[in-house]
C-alpha cells in the first residue's frame, strides 16, 4: 500500500512527457514549454512565469528537467468512484503523493460515490418532517466513513483526530436536518449546506491517506477559496476574487510542499454563505482552481479511460478518444456526457490550460487530452452523446402568428427562471415554438410561461403550452463535421432504417454538432446504430 510500485507504468508515461517537453513537442502547457496555440502565450504572460525566469535561476545541468518538473502545477480532481471506499482512496492517495513529489499538486475531491444522493434524500425526508429517516442516513454515512478511516489510517492519535473532524461535519448535518424537519421547509441554501457534507467528509480522509504515505497534505474547504454568486444549487464563480483567495491560501502550502486536498462541488459567496456549483460540479471546481492558480494542467481522474466515443454504459463498442478539442468536449458535456460537468472547460479556455481525463483505476493508461484545437482524425464525427432527463416544452397555436415578440417573451422567461435551453426548433409557419430544457427545470419554466402568457391563453392567442418528458436529445459531435457533407443524411438514413422517429432536429451554426430529439426509449438503438454507421467502434484508441 505504501509503495508507488503500482504506478510504475505511469512513471514511463511521465518520463515520455518529460522528454516531449525537453524536445519542445509538448503535451502540457508548462510555463517553460511551447503551448498549444496563441492563448498559451497569453497564459505564460499572465502567470508571470516564463522560460527565462527558470533558465536564469537554474544553470543548465543534469537534472535541469527535474527543476522544471518541480515548478509545474497540476490540479487533480478525483470523482466519487475514485474515492468510493478505502481501497479507492488509497489508490487516489498514491496518485496525489506521486504527483506532489514531482511537481506542485492540488487535489480536488468529490464525495464518496452515492453520498451526495443520500444526503439529498435525507434533506427531502427532513423536509417531510421525517427526522428518523434523515438521522438514519447520517448514521449510514458515519459507518461508511469510519470504515474507510479504520482501514486507511493506522496511528490511533491521527485516527482519533480525523474522527473528531468527521464527527463535527456529521453533527452539523444532523442539526441541519433537524432544523429542516422542524420547519418542514427546505430552502435552496439549506439544501446546499446539506448536500455539501459529502465533500467535507471525504477531503479530510483523502488528506490523511496522503499523509499516511509520508507526504505532507492538508484538507481545505473550498469555501475558503472559490467565491461565487448566491445562486444556490448552481452557483457561478467570481474568478478575480477566487484567484485572490486561492493564491493567498494555497501558494504558501505549495511553497512548503504541502499538498492541499480541496473539497470539490462547493464555494461560498463573498459574504461567506456556502453554495454548490451544481450536481457533478467537482469537475468545475478543478478547472476553476486550475485557472485561479495558473496550473499547467488539470487532470480529471474518473472510472473510465477518458472521453469515449459514446457512453460505455449504452454502447459497449465505445472507444477512448486520445485527443479532443475544447469545443468538442464542451459539446459532449453540454449534451449529457456525464464524464464532464457541462461548465468544466469554461474557466480554462482563456488560459489554454489542457485538461486530461484519466482512469484512477488504471493510471498507467494515457487517457484523453482536451486541448484548444484537438486533433483531426478525419471522417468528421468524433463522438455521440445523449441526454435523457429532458423535457420538450411547446408554446403554440395558430393565434401566435403575428403576436408580437413571442420568441423574446418565451426566452426571457426561461432566462428569468435560469432554465438552460438545450435545443430550440420553430416551425416555419411560426405557430409552434418547441424547446428542450432539463426536466428538473421544466416545472418552474412552464409555471413561469403560463404566468407570462396568461392573458394570451385567456384570449386564445396562445392555445397551448404543452410538456413532454418522454424524450431525449442525441448529439453527433465533431469539429471536422464542418465542410464534411452528408453527415446529417447518413445519420437520419441509419435512424430511419431502425424506425427511430425524429421529433425535432437542430444543427448549431458552428457545425460542430447535429442534435435531434427522439423518444426516450429509442436512445440506445439510436446511439448504437449511429456509432456503427460512422465507424466509431474502429477509431484509434
Ligand atoms: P466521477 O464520479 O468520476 O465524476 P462520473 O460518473 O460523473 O464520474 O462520470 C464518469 C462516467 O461518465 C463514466 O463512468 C461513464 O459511464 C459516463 N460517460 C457518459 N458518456 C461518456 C463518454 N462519452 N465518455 C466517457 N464516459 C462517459
Ligand atoms: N458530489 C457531487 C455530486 O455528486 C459533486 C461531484 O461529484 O462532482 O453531484
Ligand atoms: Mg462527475
Amino acid at each position: 500500500m505504501n509503495s508507488y510500485a503500482a504506478l510504475g507504468k505511469g512513471d514511463e508515461q511521465l518520463q515520455e512527457r518529460k522528454d516531449d517537453r525537453l524536445e519542445g513537442r509538448t503535451t502540457s502547457a508548462g510555463s517553460s514549454t511551447r503551448l498549444d496555440g496563441w492563448q498559451g502565450k497569453l497564459k505564460a504572460e499572465k502567470s508571470g512565469r516564463s522560460n527565462v525566469k527558470f533558465r536564469t535561476n537554474n544553470s543548465i545541468q543534469p537534472g535541469d528537467g527535474l527543476n522544471e518538473m518541480k515548478a509545474r502545477l497540476q490540479v487533480m480532481k478525483f470523482g466519487g468512484t475514485s474515492v468510493g471506499d478505502a481501497a479507492c482512496i488509497a489508490r487516489t492517495a498514491q496518485i496525489i503523493a506521486k504527483a506532489a513529489k514531482e511537481s506542485g499538486c492540488i487535489a480536488v475531491v468529490s464525495a464518496m460515490s452515492g453520498v451526495t444522493n443520500r444526503l439529498i434524500e435525507a434533506a427531502k425526508k427532513a423536509q417531510e418532517g421525517n427526522t428518523g429517516e434523515a438521522a438514519t442516513v447520517v448514521d449510514v454515512l458515519r459507518k461508511q466513513h469510519e470504515a474507510a478511516l479504520t482501514t486507511l489510517i493506522h496511528h490511533e492519535n491521527e485516527r482519533a483526530r480525523i474522527r473528531r473532524c468527521l464527527e463535527e461535519v456529521l453533527a452539523e448535518g444532523r442539526r441541519l436536518c433537524e432544523g429542516t424537519a422542524l420547519l418542514c421547509e427546505l430552502t435552496p441554501r439549506t439544501l446546499d449546506a446539506i448536500s455539501s457534507l459529502g465533500e467535507r467528509l471525504s477531503a479530510p480522509l483523502v488528506a490523511a491517506a496522503v499523509r499516511e504515505l509520508g507526504l505532507p497534505s492538508e484538507a481545505i474547504e473550498a469555501t475558503e477559496l472559490i467565491v461565487t454568486d448566491a445562486f444556490h444549487g448552481g452557483a457561478e464563480p467570481h474568478m478575480e476574487l477566487t484567484r485572490a483567495k486561492s493564491q493567498a491560501r494555497l501558494r504558501p502550502l505549495l511553497e512548503k510542499r504541502i499538498a492541499p486536498v480541496v473539497t470539490g462541488f462547493i464555494g461560498a459567496t463573498a459574504a461567506g454563505q456556502l453554495t454548490t456549483l451544481g450536481r457533478g460540479g467537482s469537475d468545475y471546481s478543478a478547472t476553476i482552481l486550475g485557472a485561479a492558480m495558473d496550473a499547467d494542467e488539470v487532470i480529471i481522474w474518473t472510472d473510465v479511460d477518458g472521453v469515449l466515443t459514446a457512453d460505455p454504459r449504452l454502447v459497449a463498442e465505445a472507444r477512448t478518444i486520445p485527443v479532443i478539442s475544447y469545443r468538442e468536449a464542451a459539446e459532449l458535456a453540454y449534451f449529457g456526457a456525464k464524464v464532464l460537468h457541462p461548465k468544466t472547460l469554461n474557466p480554462v479556455v482563456q488560459a489554454a490550460i489542457p485538461v486530461w481525463i484519466r482512469n484512477s483505476f488504471a493510471p498507467e493508461r494515457p487517457g484523453t487530452k482536451i486541448t484548444p484545437e484537438g486533433r483531426s482524425i478525419g471522417g468528421g464525427v468524433k463522438a455521440l452523446t445523449a441526454i435523457r432527463d429532458v423535457t420538450l416544452i411547446s408554446v403554440g397555436g395558430p393565434g401566435i402568428v403575428g403576436l408580437p415578440d413571442v420568441l423574446g417573451r418565451t426566452f426571457s422567461t426561461t432566462a428569468e427562471v435560469r432554465a438552460n435551453v438545450l435545443l430550440i426548433s420553430q416551425s416555419s409557419s411560426q405557430n409552434d415554438i418547441c424547446f428542450i430544457v432539463a426536466t428538473v427545470d421544466a416545472q418552474r419554466t412552464v409555471e413561469a410561461l403560463r404566468k407570462e402568457f396568461a392573458q394570451d391563453l385567456a384570449h386564445h392567442k396562445v392555445e397551448h403550452i404543452t410538456v413532454d418528458s418522454n424524450v431525449a436529445i442525441v448529439a453527433v459531435v465533431g469539429e471536422n463535421m464542418r465542410g464534411t457533407p452528408g453527415i446529417a443524411g447518413k445519420t437520419f438514413n441509419a435512424l430511419g432504417r431502425e424506425n427511430v422517429n425524429l421529433i425535432a432536429i437542430a444543427q448549431g451554426s458552428s457545425e460542430c454538432n447535429i442534435s435531434f430529439v427522439i423518444e426516450e426509449q429509442a436512445v440506445k438503438t439510436a446511439l448504437i446504430t449511429t456509432h456503427r454507421e460512422f465507424g466509431l467502434d474502429a477509431s484509434p484508441s
